[in-house]
């Protein structure tokens, strides 16, 4: 009986590899280390070959799984799985993932943006499940997105919405990795902590991460709940615009920064409830998302199935 699906979360230092029930638990997982010097044959075999892992690990056999899903940083045709461009891996333009691992492995494989992924496993068995209109927000080493309206996700012309990260904060400030200048990206994400923590403290020690800062803050330190507020300041900035685009219940955030919710989640409300329109402003949810680091692997495992 095919029972089971293989989700799987590229990232650019490491993918998560898991097993997935019908009832979108996770059976068992696996971790394995990435490069950005990667190119597309070798991510081919890498993924081939970690699937091979992780069954073996769970005592199951390829007979065992009807779906692969896998999460991609960056911009993806999902409904072709053609990975455009991803910022983590610079050999991959016009990567043809779901086409090459169809011919590899004799399974139903679906291929999306990471942000997506995780919005279909928070809608499936998390924080989502009971809004039709919600925004996820990934923060980690970037800002990423996903928008449902309606009950459904939306996704425009060539599947490429829901880039929240690259809204514009500070039209004339910080050169951003997309070509553009400002993006909240820029100015909310774990090297932005770190970099007002920097200033603040005035601490130049080597090795200070976000995680560190968040540590600090947890422990009372002024700079460090300081650089959450700072950085909750920008994204509220940003989601007063999406609040006034979209109207959504509940903005559910999730990637490693959010962690650190209560540091900045009491900011962007703040932020919003002052700028954006009063009455979408008006009971918005802010929570973090249910399923952890878990949602992309989940949300990509299902993804196929749905
Ligand atoms: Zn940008």
């Amino acid at each position: 009986m095919r029972n089971y699906s293989v989700g799987i979360d590229i990232g650019g230092t490491s993918a998560k590899f898991g097993v997935v029930g019908h009832d979108c638990r996770i059976l068992c997982r696996r971790s394995f280390v990435t490069s950005g010097t990667m190119d597309q044959g070798q991510m081919i075999d890498f993924i081939v070959s970690g699937i091979g892992t992780i069954l073996h690990a769970c005592g199951l056999t390829p007979g065992d799984i009807e779906t692969v899903g896998i999460g991609v940083p960056g911009t993806v045709r999902y409904g072709r799985g053609i990975v455009e461009s991803s910022p983590n891996f610079p050999t991959w333009q016009g990567f043809r993932m779901k086409e090459e691992l169809t011919d590899r492995l004799p399974l139903q494989i679906a291929v999306d943006n990471d942000a997506e992924m995780a919005a279909v496993g928070e809608r499936l068995a998390g924080a989502a499940a009971r809004y039709d209109n919600f925004v996820l927000v990934t923060i980690g080493t970037g800002i990423g997105g996903a928008v449902y309206a309606n009950g459904r996700a939306v996704r425009g012309r060539d599947g490429t919405a829901g880039e929240i990260g690259h809204i514009v904060v500070e039209p004339r400030g910080r050169r951003c990795g997309c070509g553009s200048s400002g993006c909240v990206e820029m100015y909310a994400s774990a090297r932005a902590i770190v970099r007002y923590y920097r200033a603040h403290s005035r601490d130049n020690s080597e090795g200070i991460t976000a995680e560190e800062v968040y540590r600090r803050a947890i422990a009372r330190d002024p700079s460090a709940q300081y650089a959450f507020h700072r950085m909750g300041w920008y994204l509220g900035v940003a989601m007063t615009d999406v609040v006034n685009l979209l109207n959504p219940e509940a903005l559910l955030f999730t990637g490693k920064v959010s962690r650190a919710g209560r540091f900045f989640l009491p900011t962007v409300k703040t932020v919003v409830d002052e700028r954006a329109f009063r009455l979408p402003a008006r009971g918005i949810v802010y929570r973090r998302g249910k399923l952890g680091d878990d949602a992309a692997i989940i949300g990509a495992a299902c993804r196929a199935r749905h």
